[in-house]
């Protein structure tokens, strides 16, 4: 696995290039989220001008708490339509995309996390009193509301 993705721009072909391969990710080791492995990557590169333009997909695998029954899942999060674009100065030999990279799955990571779609969520057992604390809330709301039509 590579520490950083750099894409060295004097060498780039004319037609651009197809580059793969694994970068190291940011650790992220949160209560709910946690990293292992590296971000695979597969991009598109060329240079448009004085523009490098990079496309493709990336994806990491995380091991994540389901935000319904709160049990741990691994997932891989997927980026299937990274781009980016950069300036290239004259002086410009190299770009990092690696900082870019980790960012597309960042923004990737659910907010919401469900193990399965179907995830029926924290089981209800019958002692729970869930239901007559919302029928009392009901009651609640019924008599303010009968009250403000009085006044
Ligand atoms: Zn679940």
């Amino acid at each position: 696995m590579d520490e950083k993705l750099i894409i060295d721009v004097s060498r780039l072909k004319s037609e651009g290039e197809t580059v793969s391969g694994e970068v190291d990710a940011v650790d992220l080791d949160e209560e709910f989220v946690k990293s292992f492995g590296g971000i695979r990557y597969r991009l598109d590169v060329r240079l448009y001008g004085r523009e490098l333009l990079v496309r493709g997909s990336a994806e990491q695998d995380f091991d994540l708490v389901c935000s319904r029954c709160g049990k741990d899942f691994d997932d891989t999060v997927k980026v299937a339509d990274y781009v980016s674009s950069h300036e290239i100065a004259d002086n410009t030999v190299e770009v990092d995309l690696t900082e870019s990279l980790r960012e597309s799955i960042i923004l990737a990571l659910p907010t919401y996390p469900v193990c399965d779609e179907a995830c029926p969520g924290i089981e209800q057992t019958e002692e729970m009193p869930g239901d007559d604390r919302w029928g009392a809330l009901d009651q609640l709301k019924v008599q303010g509301e009968q009250e403000n039509g009085k006044s």
